[in-house]
């Protein structure tokens, strides 16, 4: 289980593209390439790296921005993953964009594989478990990882260090990130790395002990 991974800040929203790759059959999964292309590819290539598919923690277009590029300049097929709770949000990138005050006239990709609860994905012989933890959008999901150095939590926005994701947007609901949370993230183990959606890194034991929402 030799995992490792990359965090790559990307676009105006600085959205943390992470790409996580199994250092013997250099396969990968592209988490979140919310915007420049370029800057993700680079690295790919720097890494010799196979790109099996690309996973979505949402349909935020910060989160998808390069999506469409990426399959497009693949040399072979990759998946596209997203939570089917989220199905409308990636249709309407557009109406997104522009509430932020942006202009982009965004192309998607087809969703090849629609996410569920519990599922399991597998990164050569690396398994990786879906988390619906609805909330900050319908189909917002955490991805959990286990390696043999700590497991990791590729978190989207629903949590971040300190704080969590905003509920205003369309499809967020504020009592059920709360539950999403509780229930199903801060029971993981204490040692579990955090990658979130956006800004530094952290772990469940740091965000028990200090995040103000669940302290
Ligand atoms: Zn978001
Ligand atoms: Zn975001």
């Amino acid at each position: 289980m030799s995992l490792s991974y990359q965090v790559i800040p990307v676009g105006e929203l600085q959205c943390n593209c992470v790409i996580l790759f199994d250092e013997k059959s250099k396969e990968c999964f592209i988490f979140d390439p919310g915007d420049e292309k370029e800057k993700i590819l680079d690295i790919v290539k720097k890494l010799s790296l196979k790109i099996n598919g690309i996973i979505h923690t949402h349909a935020h277009f910060d989160h998808v921005m390069a999506s469409s590029q990426i399959v497009k300049e693949a040399k072979s097929d990759i998946s596209v993953y997203l939570h089917t709770e989220d199905k409308k949000l990636w249709e309407n990138q557009e109406m997104q964009s522009a509430s932020f005050g942006l202009n982009s006239s965004l192309d998607t990709p087809k969703v090849t594989h629609w996410l569920k609860d519990n599922q399991e994905l597998k990164l050569a012989e690396n398994k990786i478990k879906v988390i619906h933890t609805p909330g900050h959008s319908p189909g917002s999901c955490c991805f959990y990882i286990e390696r043999d150095e700590n497991p990791l939590l590729i978190s989207g926005d629903t949590v971040f260090f300190g704080s969590i994701g905003r509920t205003d947007l369309w499809g967020g609901d504020m009592e059920q990130i709360m539950k999403s949370i509780k229930t199903k993230i801060l029971i993981l183990p204490n040692e579990t790395e955090i990658i979130p959606g956006h800004g530094p890194s952290t772990s469940i034991k740091n965000e028990k002990g200090h995040n103000p929402f669940f302290i």
